[in-house]
């Protein structure tokens, strides 16, 4: 029997918000120990909590990023249960009226296109942190995160393979970083993830019964987890048993989930309005204001970027999956294009006009494309690093694809003058000067030397003449040796041919 999975992801993203959503402390993280606390998000007796209007701004951002309808009228309940990690003995949260609902994001896998449903966005407070030192008796707490502020986006059970639930993930994270309120990070649990799955007969309508899947701090073990998961519940299935409702663990470790606690064992949070916060009541303006000031997200700005600088659509996907990738090689093309400022306009005047120079701009934008998506990411993946700790500048990149593109290099030696840019940060003008790589376009010269060795190779001559073709890439290959590589290929292959037939 064939089986098709049926996934749910709910996601809880910090915001970041100088302060905490219902007090004055810092919300920043890396604090010693309960420095960031105060009366009110320790819990203590008489106090009053105030909503953080930043808070409510963010989680209607991210409303509207994701195409939610956002409640004119909502409100915050207490999910009471207790843990040492909660002072007040209750969490406060949204319940019945999250402040957006019914909205969407598009995601594509292996070149497929699909939307995916978020039922709901609410805003609610983190809980503190304890912390378990195995030299101690007993555990400690840090109260520093308590009341940090967290928006909980729940996805619609339509999610059918893990590659879907990362590329969702993925998504979502790169809108949070678009909208500058989350920082998504993943290791440090800025950006959290619970999967819900279940499996089903493929072509059936009923959902199965849906394990919650936890401790899924990476994407890979997010991936990892779902698959194993999926796979678990078909054996079950198939061996004539029943998924049960459950909560399960992943671990990394032995690479399964393990079951963490079962229905019975649920918790009854005894949700209730709380009674010390106002309802929440937006105004349409204040909804308009928002929507004018959402900056350009990942989606237009990768249809910008196919009909502005002419990128295939997959390259446009991969620099602007995040925000600073694609402000790199916008820097970069920008500088690429001077020294003329006006040139990028010029060409893209000349769009309307003349097919040729738009292609020439394209050519430009492709090359820089390439090296970003080849060279850069690579060397970024080696070193572990991000893009805004790259050894290679934006400028210096831009630089060195114009010394290929004005034919100073070619893209043989660009490739080592880049990896001397990575390892010492100096610019492409001082490596090729000090390792004197400059490209020989002499033509005088090289017609010199192809002279010189046609005449020590009668043999490869007449082999040459007899059709053996490809001879010619022994020659190729002897004028780049005596030039270290320095050779124009385009020059050398045009006058060897040439000579030869001479010859
Ligand atoms: P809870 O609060 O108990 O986790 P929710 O109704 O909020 O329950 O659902 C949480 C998530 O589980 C949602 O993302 C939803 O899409 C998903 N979900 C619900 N039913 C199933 C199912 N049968 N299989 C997989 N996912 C499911
Ligand atoms: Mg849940
Ligand atoms: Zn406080």
């Amino acid at each position: 029997m064939q089986f098709e999975a049926v996934i749910g992801l709910e996601v809880h993203a910090q915001l970041k918000t100088k302060t905490k959503i219902f007090c004055s402390c810092p919300a920043s993280f890396g604090a010693p120990p309960n420095t960031h606390t105060c009366p009110v998000c320790l819990g203590m007796p008489g106090v009053l909590p105030v909503l953080n209007k930043k808070v409510v701004e963010y989680a209607m951002l991210m409303g509207i990023a994701t195409n939610c309808t956002i409640a004119g009228n909502s409100g915050f309940a207490r999910k009471n249960y207790f843990y040492p990690d909660l002072p007040k003995g209750y969490q406060i949260s949204q319940y019945e009226l999250p402040i957006a609902q019914n909205g969407h994001i598009d995601i594509e896998t292996n070149g497929v296109k699909k939307r995916i449903g978020i039922t709901r966005i609410h805003m609610e407070e983190d809980a503190g942190k304890l912390i378990h030192d195995p030299s101690r008796p007993y555990s400690m707490v840090d109260f520093n995160r308590t009341g940090v502020p967290l928006i909980e986006i729940v996805s619609e059970p339509e999610i059918r393979t893990f590659e879907e639930a990362g590329a969702y993930l993925r998504k979502l994270r790169s809108i949070l970083r678009y909208l500058d309120i989350c920082d998504g990070n993943m290791e440090e649990g800025s950006f959290r993830c619970d999967a819900n799955v279940s499996i089903r007969p493929e072509g059936t309508a009923p959902f199965g019964t849906r394990t919650e899947l936890k401790n899924l701090n990476s994407f890979k073990h997010v991936e990892k987890a779902i698959q194993y998961e999926i796979e678990r519940q078909k054996d079950v299935l198939l061996e004539g048993g029943k998924i049960i409702q459950e909560t399960r663990l992943w671990d990394p470790a032995k690479n399964c989930t393990t079951s963490m606690r079962g229905k019975e064992e649920a918790h009854d949070y005894r949700y209730f309005p709380d009674p010390d916060l106002l309802p929440l009541v937006i105004d349409d303006s204040w909804i308009n204001e928002l929507t004018k000031k959402l900056p350009e997200l990942p989606d237009g700005k990768k249809e910008r970027f196919i009909a502005e600088y002419g990128l295939p659509e997959y390259d446009a996907g991969v620099l602007t999956s995040a925000l600073e990738l694609a402000g790199y090689f916008e820097a970069c093309v920008k500088e690429f294009n001077s020294p003329s400022p006006d040139k990028r306009d010029k060409y893209l005047h000349e769009i309307i006009f003349c097919q040729k120079r738009a292609e020439n701009y394209f050519l430009g934008t492709k090359l820089v494309s390439n090296w970003v998506m080849g060279a850069l990411l690579g060397l970024l993946n080696t070193e572990g690093k991000t893009i805004e700790e790259s050894p290679v500048s934006s400028s210096n990149l831009a630089r060195l694809l114009k010394l290929i593109d004005q034919n100073v290099i070619s893209g043989k030696i660009a490739k080592t003058v880049f990896e001397e840019m990575a390892e010492t940060g100096k610019s492409p003008e001082e490596i090729i000067r000090e390792k004197d790589l400059v490209q020989v376009t002499d033509v005088s010269a090289i017609e010199e030397m192809i002279t010189k060795l046609i005449g020590s190779c009668p043999k490869e001559v007449a082999d040459y003449k007899a059709g053996k073709t490809k001879v010619l890439g022994f020659f190729v290959g002897r004028i780049m040796k005596e030039t270290k590589g320095k050779a124009n290929p385009e020059i050398v292959n045009r006058i060897l041919k040439e000579k030869l037939h001479q010859a």
